[in-house]
């Protein structure tokens, strides 16, 4: 009995580790958010898929599970990575108890990866993520980390920057940020990660407060020494000295 956990990747199949095709082309059936299943259509034409919405993630893994019970090889797909933000510790835990099913988690490239890449080089050294999404976490504890980043200095990536219900997370966010780091810190804004109508900007931890975003977007905010080369968002390794 087998089961996936598949990252795919921000994006289509260019995006994917040969690991992730393999497995989807091996699976009999398919369970994800619809989006993210259009995403991978050409390489699951056929196959069963599991589909229910974005808030029904317990239903859609115990789904799943049930599907490898019977003796499907079955997939449960995230985009980016499986473990960031992700699918794969709820499946670890609706599949506790229950040995006999072998799960496989194949990593992806999670957002922080591919949108630092479109950037430039933003996490060159240590960096946080952060979700700025209080659906599963409570927003006190989502201040105290961004407050321990800042703290920090570390690079940070801000992934669920808004939704159509919050939009203001991302002004509180670099509300508590600019309490320590300057407002000239270099920032990048990156939607639509490797898929159609990807679109890049840059900007400064002062403006992105009044900048808005979806959530489709993942933000970044520099460090104290990140800066703008050629039009790009680089955090130096130190290799050239200060
Ligand atoms: N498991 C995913 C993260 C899921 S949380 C990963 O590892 O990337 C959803 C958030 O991830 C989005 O709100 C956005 O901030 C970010 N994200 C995921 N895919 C993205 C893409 N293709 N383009 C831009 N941001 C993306």
């Amino acid at each position: 009995m087998k089961l996936y956990v598949i990252g795919i990747g921000p994006g289509g199949e260019e995006q994917m580790t040969l690991r992730a095709v393999r497995a989807l082309t091996a699976c009999d059936c398919v369970a994800g958010y619809g989006l993210y299943l259009d995403l991978i259509a050409p390489l699951i034409e056929g196959k069963e898929r599991i589909m229910t919405g974005m808030t029904r993630e317990v239903d859609r893994c115990t789904a799943a599970r049930d599907r490898a019970l019977q003796g499907q090889t079955v997939a449960v797909v995230s985009s980016g990575d499986a473990g960031v933000y992700g699918m794969a510790g709820l499946v670890f835990e609706v599949c506790e108890g229950h040995p006999e099913i072998e799960i496989e988690v194949i990593p992806g490239i999670t957002a922080a990866c591919s949108g630092g890449a479109v950037l430039g080089s933003p996490l060159t050294c240590d960096f946080a993520c952060v979700s700025l999404s209080d659906l599963l976490t409570p927003w006190e504890v989502i201040e105290q980390r961004l407050r321990g980043a800042a703290q920090g200095d570390f690079a940070i990536a801000l992934y669920n920057p808004a939704s159509k219900k919050r939009t203001d997370h991302l002004q509180r966010a670099c509300d508590i940020l600019l309490e320590t780091q300057k407002p000239e810190t270099v920032c990048g804004l990156v939607r639509n990660i490797g898929r159609a109508g990807e679109t890049f900007s840059l900007t400064t931890l002062g403006a992105l407060r009044d900048t808005p975003v979806d959530m489709l977007t993942t933000v970044f905010v520099g460090n104290s020494r990140t800066k703008m080369v050629d039009g790009r968002m680089v955090t130096p390794r130190g290799y050239r000295g200060v």
